[in-house]
């Protein structure tokens, strides 16, 4: 099964969306587990903090090494898994990285707050960074979800079809084709013929041929890096 922790500063934001929908059933039907756990339970003071003033000054807080690290080391004592931290400085979160962490055993997931964490506890707890994108949140919890999200939805049993997500987007670097569903005319528009003519090998070729006009319109990187994964392949 797998198995999600997050240490959080604030946990009642957990499950939140993951409640809800395909995530939220599957929780229900046992298919993967969720415990968010408070950083603060591992606060020692009289105060329970659990942030300090950043050595060589500046504005703001960073969450102290020695409360993260008890707080880690109490969740995840016997659990081999990847230990990760919500970073903007880290590797993009990608659905390959995606489906690596879902074909694995769950994770330990950290989210930052206020100025980010102490550095020592990243290097002394193996702390892998992953960013969920170029722009900076004020704490780490929405990406832990976006994160999750992306990774229970691929596991066993969660989604409907098996094929569902092997034709989406990024499946073979390509962006998706565009969806229609009824009713055949809207405001003057109709779905495109090919799509009704119960021809399943026209289909499949228009739809490739739209995924990749839509790739290189909107995101040349991807469709460079297509290119070059493919060149790769054929040249063993
Ligand atoms: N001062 C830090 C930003 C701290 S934002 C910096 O400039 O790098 C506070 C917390 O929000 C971070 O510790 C992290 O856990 C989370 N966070 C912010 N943006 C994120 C992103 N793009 N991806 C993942 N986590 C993010």
């Amino acid at each position: 099964m797998w198995r999600a922790t997050v240490l959080t500063l604030f946990p009642d934001i957990f499950p939140g969306p993951l409640g809800q929908s395909l995530a939220g059933k599957a929780l229900a039907a046992g298919l993967w587990t969720l415990e968010a756990r408070d950083i603060r339970e591992a606060a020692t003071d009289k105060h329970r903090s659990v942030d300090d003033t950043p050595a060589g000054g500046g504005p703001g807080m960073v969450l102290r090494a020695d409360i993260l690290a008890a707080a880690i080391d109490a969740a995840d004592a016997s659990l081999d898994r990847p230990r990760l931290l919500m970073s903007p400085r880290g590797r993009p979160l990608t659905q390959s990285l995606v489906r690596q962490l879902a074909a694995g055993p769950g994770a330990l997931i950290v989210c930052g707050r206020f100025e980010g964490v102490d550095q020592r506890v990243i290097e002394a707890r193996g702390l892998e960074e992953v960013s969920i994108g170029d722009y900076v949140l004020s704490g780490g919890e929405i990406a832990a979800l976006a994160l999750i999200d992306a990774c229970v939805r691929l596991l066993p049993g969660v989604m409907g079809k098996a094929e569902s997500g092997t034709e989406e987007s990024f499946s073979d670097s390509l962006l998706e084709y565009p969806q229609y569903t009824r009713p055949q005319l809207f405001e003057g528009r109709p779905i495109p013929e090919i799509l009704t003519s119960g021809d399943h090998a026209k289909v499949a070729a228009w739809r490739k041929a739209e995924a990749e006009a839509l790739t290189r319109a909107r995101r040349p990187d991807l469709w460079a890096n297509r290119q070059g994964t493919r060149k790769n392949t054929t040249d063993g």
